[in-house]
C-alpha cells in the first residue's frame, strides 16, 4: 500500500507519457515551447507498463490516468492502454488530452478498453483559442470531443481553465455547450505551474467567482458532498439535475487532506504531489537493474514523505521547477 505519514493512501496514478505538446496554453507553457526531454530520457512503453504493473499489482493502484504534455502524441498510446486494462486486478483507465487527434484515436482507444476521457476546452471562440493556445486548432478539439462521445467514452468530461481578460466571460457558454451534448464540465482554478512562472494570485479566477458567474445563468445546487470522497471537484446539479458541473478550487479550496494521487513523470520520476520539490528516480533504478521489489520499495518510500498540503498560501511556497506539462496534470 502507498501510504503517507498522514495516513492518506495513494490509489490514483497519473502517468505523463510525454512532456511534448502541440498547443501552447499560456497557463502552461510559453509560445515558443520548452526544451523537450531528449528521447533516451523518456521511459519506453515497456518501462511504463512495467512500472504501472508494479503500481497496480503490488501497491494498490486502482486508477491509472495517462496524461502529459499531450498523451495522444505518444505513438504507443493504444498499446499502453490495452496492456494497462489487461492487468489484474483491472484498474480504471482514463486519459486527459487536449483532444487534437482524438477524432482519429477515440475509437481505437475505446476498443483497447479505455474507460474515460477528459478533454481540455477553455473557449468556444476561434480567435480566443488562438490567443490562449497559440495554435488555430479549436475545430480539431471539438471534433475530438464529438468522436469521444460517439466512441462511447461516456460521460465525456471537459476541463476548463478561465483566465482574466481572456475567456472569463465564457463560463456560462461553455457550460451550455457541454449540457447540450451530455459532456460533464469542470472548471479548474489556475495554479502556479506554468513554465514561465507568470501566475499571479490576483489574476486567478477563483472558484467563488466562477460559481457567481454560473449562477447568473443557471440554478446550481450542491450535489451530495459524501459522494465527493477524494475527488477534487465540488459538484453542483444544474437546474435541478441530473446534469452537473464541477468546480476544482485547487488554490482557494484545497483538497490535500483527501488526496489519493501519485504521479509518474515521462522520465520516470515519482512525485508524491503536483507541487513536490523532490522526486524519486525510478528510471535510473530500473535501468541499473533494480528488481520489481526494489522499485516497489523506492516508490513506497517516495509516497511516505508526502507533505500535508501544497502550501500555495504559505509565504515560503516555492513553485516546482518542473512545469505542469512535464509533471503530468
Ligand atoms: N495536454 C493535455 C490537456 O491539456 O488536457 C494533458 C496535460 S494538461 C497539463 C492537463 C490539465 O492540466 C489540462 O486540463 C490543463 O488545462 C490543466 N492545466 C495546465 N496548466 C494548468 C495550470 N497552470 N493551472 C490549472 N490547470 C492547468
Ligand atoms: Fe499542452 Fe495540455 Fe499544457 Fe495546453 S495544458 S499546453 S494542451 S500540455
Amino acid at each position: 500500500m502507498l501510504q503517507d505519514s498522514f495516513g492518506r493512501v495513494a490509489t490514483d496514478l497519473r502517468v505523463s507519457l510525454t512532456d511534448r505538446c502541440n498547443l501552447r496554453c499560456s497557463y502552461c507553457m510559453p509560445p515558443e515551447g520548452l526544451d523537450w526531454l531528449p528521447k533516451p530520457e523518456l521511459l519506453t512503453a515497456e518501462e511504463i507498463v512495467r512500472l504501472v504493473t508494479i503500481g497496480v499489482e503490488r501497491l494498490g493502484i486502482t486508477e491509472v490516468r495517462y496524461t502529459g504534455g499531450e498523451p495522444l502524441l505518444r505513438r504507443e498510446l493504444v498499446e499502453i492502454v490495452a496492456r494497462t486494462v489487461a492487468l489484474t486486478p483491472a484498474p480504471q483507465v482514463s486519459l486527459t488530452t487536449n483532444g487534437i487527434g482524438l477524432a482519429r484515436l477515440a475509437a481505437p482507444l475505446a476498443e483497447a478498453g479505455l474507460h474515460r476521457v477528459n478533454v481540455s476546452l477553455d473557449t468556444l471562440d476561434r480567435e480566443t483559442f488562438v490567443k490562449l493556445a497559440h495554435r488555430d486548432r479549436l475545430a480539431d478539439v471539438l471534433a475530438g470531443l464529438a468522436a469521444a462521445e460517439a466512441a462511447g467514452l461516456r460521460p465525456v468530461k471537459v476541463n476548463a481553465v478561465l483566465m482574466r481578460g481572456i475567456n472569463e466571460h465564457e463560463a456560462a457558454g461553455l457550460l451550455r455547450y457541454c449540457l447540450e451534448r451530455g459532456y460533464e464540465l469542470r472548471f479548474i482554478e489556475q495554479m502556479p505551474l506554468d513554465a514561465q512562472h507568470g501566475w499571479r494570485r490576483e489574476n486567478m479566477i477563483t472558484a467563488d467567482e466562477i460559481l457567481a458567474m454560473l449562477k447568473e445563468s443557471f440554478d446550481l445546487t450542491e450535489d451530495d458532498p459524501v459522494e465527493r470522497g477524494s475527488a477534487p471537484a465540488e459538484l453542483f446539479l444544474v437546474d435541478g439535475g441530473p446534469a452537473r458541473v464541477g468546480v476544482i478550487g485547487s488554490v482557494t479550496r484545497p483538497f490535500c487532506g483527501a488526496c489519493d494521487r501519485v504521479r509518474l513523470t515521462a522520465d520516470g520520476q515519482i512525485r508524491n504531489c503536483l507541487f513536490a520539490t523532490e522526486e524519486s528516480d525510478l528510471r535510473a533504478a530500473m535501468r541499473s537493474g533494480a528488481s520489481d521489489d526494489e522499485l516497489a520499495e523506492r516508490w513506497t518510500a517516495a509516497v511516505r514523505t508526502k507533505k500535508a498540503g501544497h502550501g500555495i498560501d504559505d509565504p515560503s511556497f516555492l513553485q516546482p521547477s518542473r512545469p505542469m506539462s512535464a509533471i503530468g496534470g
